[in-house]
């Protein structure tokens, strides 16, 4: 079946192109056209706008704003986002990450989204042309979403409260077993004041890791410290049985995998 592409100058011409039955907004096409080629019928018609502040990645001071058209591997190569490299790495391959785009792995399902990860231990905000959400919000409610992303943005983190890591069984580029990303705010006695743990793959979407981020509330990033959080990190977790790990080994290897990154 042929396959309609059409371009728009502004979001809104391209938000009302999409009321049309069959129509996906196009990002880097990663998966909507691979979805399509691999014969997805209920795509008719692919749409994009070029609006230049998709495009753009806006930093002032600790406050960025990246456009939603914005790839992986710009953000891996931003001067002031190197503390986010690592996670846009995490995205597949070099090809995969010049194509790929931020608003694309917000909508990607497990195993896929690492970048997402991150963004929701950052806190960030979801921007479409009708407002804003959490991204909480944003990733409860997405299945239903018709609108585009026009933008993400975040307080960038200091290097030494942000960590991230993607646990592959292909390196550098395999699909996660799962990704963890943090932001851990630590008192000058070491114990932990505010923590934002967010999880991939250990569900279809991105999820927080609510009660081991209140355990680590007071604790100390030692072996003993952080056992709590390591006891209650799989609560709520309901992650994919795939190609990739059956859902019972993500389960296993989460707390370890967290272990690693807390006490890193
Ligand atoms: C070989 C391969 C390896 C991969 N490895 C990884 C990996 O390691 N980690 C990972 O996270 N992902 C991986 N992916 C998945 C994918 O490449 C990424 O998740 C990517 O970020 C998706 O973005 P995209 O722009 O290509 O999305 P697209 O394919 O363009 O779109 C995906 C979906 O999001 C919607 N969408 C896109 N942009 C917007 C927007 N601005 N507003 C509203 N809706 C939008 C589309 O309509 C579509 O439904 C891989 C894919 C492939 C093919």
């Amino acid at each position: 079946m042929a396959l309609a592409l059409q371009t728009f100058a502004t979001v809104k011409d391209a938000n009302a192109a999409l009321n049309a039955a069959g129509t996906r907004y196009l990002g880097g096409g990663t998966l909507v056209v691979r979805a399509a080629n691999e014969g997805d019928v209920s795509i008719s018609g692919l749409i994009r706008s070029t609006e230049p502040s998709l495009s753009t990645i806006a930093v002032a001071g600790d406050k960025v704003r990246i456009g939603a058209s914005v790839t992986m591997a710009a953000i891996a190569r931003h001067p002031h986002l190197g503390v986010l490299a690592k996670a846009a790495r995490a995205v597949g391959g070099p090809a995969v990450r010049n194509m790929a785009t931020v608003g694309g792995n917000l909508f990607a399902p497990a195993p896929y989204g690492d970048f997402t990860v991150a963004l929701l231990a950052l806190d960030a905000i979801v921007g479409t042309d009708d407002g804003e959400a959490s991204i909480e919000t944003f990733l409860a409610n997405r299945d239903g979403n018709r609108a585009i992303v026009t933008s993400v943005s975040f307080t960038l983190p200091k290097a030494a409260s942000f960590r991230f890591l993607k646990v592959s069984r292909v390196k550098p580029k395999g699909v996660s077993v799962l990704s963890i990303a943090s932001v851990l705010k630590l008192a000058l006695d070491g114990t932990v004041t505010s923590a934002r743990i967010a999880l991939g793959c250990m569900a279809d979407r991105p999820m927080r890791a609510k009660a081991a981020e209140n355990a680590l509330i007071g604790r100390s990033l030692t072996k003993d410290g952080i056992a709590p959080a390591l006891a209650t990190v799989n609560h709520g977790t309901a992650p994919a049985t795939d190609p990739i790990a059956s859902a019972w080994y993500r389960n296993e290897v989460l707390p370890v995998h967290l272990g690693r990154l807390l006490l890193a």
